[in-house]
């Protein structure tokens, strides 16, 4: 796989110190970690922190990553979430081998480990209710009240968890809880669930099961089967720690894992809870996971943001403890850094409008050489069309300019890209005294864009032959929301930004843009970087801005730009 973080520099950061101190103490021979999506979901920026940093750590130590669906829970699982999880991590660049694992695979092994504790005493089955369980569960400031169930005799516990297992009661009509201790001051401590009775066939495992584990009896027990050495969750499992420990300590498992806790990561103008995801998704307000202003990985793909640049910002975050909000011009700058260098250049025209080459022979047709990318000389060049009909961005005219208004107006001349520089001669216009068509001149001796009598232009505009031209529709893409903060002062969705996504009919590209390839990444000169839709085609193209070339945001909000 390509570098995480584009530097080849050794990271620092207190999880890889930490491993490098249980390497050289001795605790541990190698490093296995894991990452755990839960299948209700497609993945996001957040999870790609988390992505990184556990196969990140896995390829940096000589270790391995699993991939570990955390499917327990089958209420809300798909197989379509399954499948988008494994192909972003893949695009992100890496790769699990033969390291593909299921929680719903240790279901048995699960249940076993539950059967110990009930022999252990240190397990009961609960008759209550969720809503009784709750209420007794105390507060931070009180502590719980023991069920009327605790004390029932190991055998029972037993007789009765195994007709959990075998169906003999209804959904929700008793739960299997580990026996801890009602006053503790964690309050993950206090009786948590294990099985809960769910009559919903599994993706995985169908209808064998009826009780399924909780999230934490399955997680800890899931990674000590992998012989996980460090497993690295976010900060909101620290609370949890204990309890972890406490079935690693309690049971007979293969190996004693332990956990370690990094911050989220949040990013301004967007939301990273599935919930709220799912309900941009559900009640369309987007187009899909994979809606290019989706923070979601297959979004960022669909808009033709690179992998690479994904994996630099998050190696520039760094993993730290404080939870903090990180701006989305840092993505962006990242973003812009890498297309800058590697992006293609092309020519396209998205609000047309008709120039006529006056001294330009009808039917004629010159081929301009045109470089590629400046940034790269072995991206070569190509040929661009010069005819006597052109197009040019309708906001590169003004009949009547202000002063600082360096592009076309009567009677000035500019220089059209790779070609010419041109002078206004005229104007047409319509009954409603739109501007239609303007006329221009070119000169000749200006091929290549330079005058030989060393006369300057202060404009450069873009332009496509009109004859040559391929239409194309371009969808132009902004921050799906308007507010850094997103449901912060009221529910999220009155946050959503009206202007998000602007689609432009009538775009005209340069011919050599008929077959660009899918999935690759240009700019459009002056105007930004913009990828094929997967349901572009060679008839009908279709382009989303990936990102305009300057941040606009930041002389909106004030601030300086991002770079
Ligand atoms: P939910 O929003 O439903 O709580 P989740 O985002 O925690 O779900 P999981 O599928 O459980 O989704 O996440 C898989 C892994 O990704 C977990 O280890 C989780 O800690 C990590 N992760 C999730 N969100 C972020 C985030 N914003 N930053 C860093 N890591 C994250
Ligand atoms: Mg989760």
């Amino acid at each position: 796989m390509a570098d995480t973080d584009g530097t080849a520099e050794e990271k620092r950061d207190f999880i890889r110190e930490q491993i490098r101190a249980d390497l050289q103490s001795g605790r541990h021979q190698g490093v296995v970690t894991r990452f755990p999506p839960e299948p209700n979901g497609y993945l996001h920026i957040g999870h790609a922190k988390s992505i990184c940093l556990n196969f990140g750590i896995a390829q940096e130590f000589g270790g391995h990553c699993t991939l570990r669906f955390d499917d327990t829970n089958p209420a809300k699982e798909e197989l379509e979430f399954i499948d988008a999880i494994m192909a972003d991590v893949k695009w992100l660049g890496f790769d699990w081998g033969q390291n593909l694992r299921h929680a719903s695979d240790y279901f048995e092994q699960l249940y076993q480990w539950a059967e110990h504790l009930i022999d252990a005493g240190k397990a009961y089955v609960d008759d209550l209710s969720a809503d009784e369980i709750r209420e007794h569960r105390g507060t931070l400031t009180e502590p719980g009240r023991n069920s009327p169930y605790r004390g029932r005799a190991q055998a029972e516990n037993l007789d009765l968890f195994r007709r959990m297992r075998a169906g003999e009661f209804a959904d929700g009509a008793k739960v299997l809880r580990a026996k801890i201790d009602m006053a503790a001051g964690n309050i993950n401590l206090r009786d948590p669930v294990l099985y809960r009775i769910q009559r919903k066939p599994h993706p995985r495992t169908g209808a064998i099961w009826c009780i399924y584990p909780t999230y934490d009896f399955a997680h800890g027990q899931s990674d000590a089967i992998e012989a996980v050495t460090h497993s690295i969750c976010t900060l909101e499992f620290e609370d949890h720690r204990p309890l972890y420990d406490w079935f690693i300590d309690n049971l007979p498992t293969p190996s004693k894992p332990r956990q370690y806790e990094f911050a989220r990561l949040n990013l301004t103008h967007a939301v990273l809870s599935k919930r709220r995801l799912t309900q941009l998704v559900q009640e369309r307000h987007v187009d899909g996971w994979d809606d290019p202003r989706m923070p979601t990985l297959s979004g960022f793909r669909r808009r033709g943001i690179p992998a690479a640049a994904i994996r630099d910002f998050i190696g520039r975050l760094g993993v730290n403890k404080t939870d903090s909000m990180v701006e989305v011009q840092m993505l962006e700058s990242c973003v812009r850094e890498l297309l800058n260098k590697d992006a293609e250049r092309r020519m396209a025209v998205l609000r047309p409008l008709k120039v006529v080459i006056e001294n330009f022979q009808e039917g004629a047709r010159k081929d301009l050489p045109a470089v590629n990318n400046p940034e790269n000389p072995d991206a070569g060049s190509r040929t661009v069309p010069f005819t006597r009909e052109l197009y040019i961005e309708r906001e590169d005219f003004m009949e009547d300019p202000p002063k600082k208004f360096f592009r076309l107006a009567p009677g000035r001349e500019v220089r059209l890209r790779w070609a010419y520089f041109v002078t206004c001669t005229g104007v047409i216009k319509n009954d409603a005294g739109e501007v239609t068509e303007i006329r221009c001149t070119y000169d000749p001796a200006t091929k290549g864009g330079d005058a030989p009598d060393g006369r300057k232009v202060k404009g450069t505009l873009h332009w496509v032959s009109a004859s040559a031209a391929v239409p194309a529709t371009v969808r132009l893409y902004d921050h799906l929301f308007a507010t850094p903060t997103p449901g912060k002062q009221h529910d999220f969705l009155q946050d959503i930004n009206p202007m998000s996504l602007e689609v432009l009919g009538n775009c005209m590209l340069e011919p050599s843009l008929a077959d660009w390839p899918a999935g690759k990444t240009l700019q459009f000169e002056r105007l930004g970087y913009f990828c094929p839709d997967p349901a572009s085609t060679q008839g009908n193209p279709l382009f989303n801005r990936t990102m305009t070339l300057r941040d606009t945001w930041a002389k909106i909000a004030g601030q300086p730009s991002a770079k």
